[in-house]
């Protein structure tokens, strides 16, 4: 890799020798008072939006004025069937066979439908294995299925915490606890990527771990989808969710994703909340059978989705199959790479990136903590031309996307934030 220099013709040089650089074009960026763009490093929480998705959306708005219900059938991508159409290029995304990916609901109630599955509290194996700063609906969610089950939190909730002193868990801690304690451990549930961190685990060997003391493992992938290579399958993981709408691009409060392993997905005996999405195509609309579940995770669907919402997950996906994964994630380490190096060049008196330095160990997003400093800085930054996004009490989340950010933004973020401190 070339070694990173300090200045804006670097910057630009890397973006001219950049093989994705054509893709920004093809998103709109937010435009400041002045007609100049934003420098928009905030895809970790809401991704750009692509200008085919209009276009898009036009043509289902179209099909409904002009065929009304007819349109189930004959639309020009029929709506009945429509959801399939995003399978294969979202399993690409995620690492994981099309039968174990399916896009529905949003995040929190994917997260419900699976602990309905795979969080099945018995005797003394009745816990769950969190974060301690794990993202608040997460725990919510957790907290409530612990209750729903008649258990009580101050029992069954373990929450990881980082060693005094530090920000983000070792994974060393992580495997101990399920090795120590995972005969009591129902379900491991962790972030991957780390909202807060950016910190990215290994979920292969946090699953073998699991599942070698008998554990049900899976991962919110809400900051890892689109952003790092998930390999879900190869994980061994028992499921996953995520959302669509932050590195995928796909429009606020969008449709998510999940995946069930696949030797799951006949398990009969896995408990599943059930609606009439997830019956067999075939019998769908006799509507007097028995529940006849799809073969594949489609069986966790319950209601027909909608459509308009999954125009935008389509048409980011489109982007993504056009790219694949690899390109993607090879910039990202890349220009990642150089946001840190640039920061760094401020002066670790002054600055602490608290996200892992090893690319390993993390996706696109860069925490940092400017030392001193309170949201007056942040606030100055976003006068100057920046969204990135604050969290109390002294965080800046940066996430420059492989997709659409160049290394000129990285520049110009730098140069705002060095004005500012
Ligand atoms: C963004 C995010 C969510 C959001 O959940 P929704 O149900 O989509 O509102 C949940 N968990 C994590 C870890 C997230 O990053």
């Amino acid at each position: 890799m070339k070694k990173y220099e300090n200045n804006l013709a670097f910057a630009k040089q890397m973006d001219e020798e950049d093989e994705l650089k054509d893709y920004r074009s093809q998103f709109h960026l937010p435009m400041q008072k002045n007609g100049k763009p934003y420098v928009y490093l905030c895809g970790n929480s809401l991704g750009l939006q692509p200008k085919s998705t209009k276009a898009n959306l036009e043509q289902e708005l179209l099909d409904w004025a002009n065929l009304g219900v007819e349109g189930h059938f004959h639309a020009k991508n029929p709506w009945m069937p429509y959801h399939e159409f995003l399978t294969e290029a979202m399993a690409k995304v995620v690492g994981a066979k099309p039968e174990e990916v399916v896009v529905m609901n949003t995040l929190t109630v994917n997260l419900h439908l699976m602990m309905v599955s795979f969080y099945q509290p018995k005797g003394k194996r009745n816990k769950i294995l969190i974060e301690a700063d794990a993202f608040p609906s997460d725990k919510y969610a957790v907290e409530s299925q612990i209750k729903f089950h008649g258990l009580s939190t101050k029992d069954c909730l373990i929450e990881l915490k980082a060693r005094e002193g530090e920000v983000c868990l070792r994974q060393e801690d992580i495997l101990e606890v399920i090795d120590t304690q995972g005969d009591e451990i129902a379900l491991v549930l962790l972030g991957n990527t780390n909202y807060y961190t950016g910190q990215y685990f290994d979920m292969k060997t946090i699953s073998e771990h699991g599942h070698a003391k008998g554990c049900m493992v899976g991962f919110d992938c809400a900051h890892g989808a689109g952003n790092v290579s998930l390999n879900l399958h190869d994980s061994g993981c028992d499921f996953a969710v995520w959302c669509n709408y932050k590195y995928i691009n796909s429009g606020p409060g969008s449709l998510g994703g999940a995946f069930v392993h696949e030797r799951h997905i006949n398990n009969k005996d896995l408990p599943r909340f059930e609606g009439w999405w997830g019956h067999n195509k075939a019998t769908r609309f006799k509507m007097r059978d028995a529940f006849d579940p799809t073969p594949t995770i489609e069986a966790w669907q319950l209601s027909n989705p909608p459509i308009l919402s999954m125009v935008a997950v389509w048409s980011s996906l489109k982007l993504f199959e056009e790219i694949g994964m690899d390109k993607l994630r090879k910039k990202a380490i890349s220009l990642t790479g150089y946001l840190e190096y640039l920061v760094k060049t401020l002066g670790d008196d002054i600055i602490n990136i608290i996200t892992p330095s090893d690319p390993n160990q993390r996706g696109s997003q860069l925490s940092i903590q400017v030392k001193n400093a309170d949201k007056t800085l942040f606030n100055q930054i976003t006068e100057d031309g920046v969204i990135a996004d604050w969290r109390e009490p002294d965080v800046i989340r940066v996430a420059p996307v492989a997709m659409y950010n160049s290394y000129e933004d990285v520049f110009n973020f730098y140069s705002i934030l060095k004005r500012g401190i």
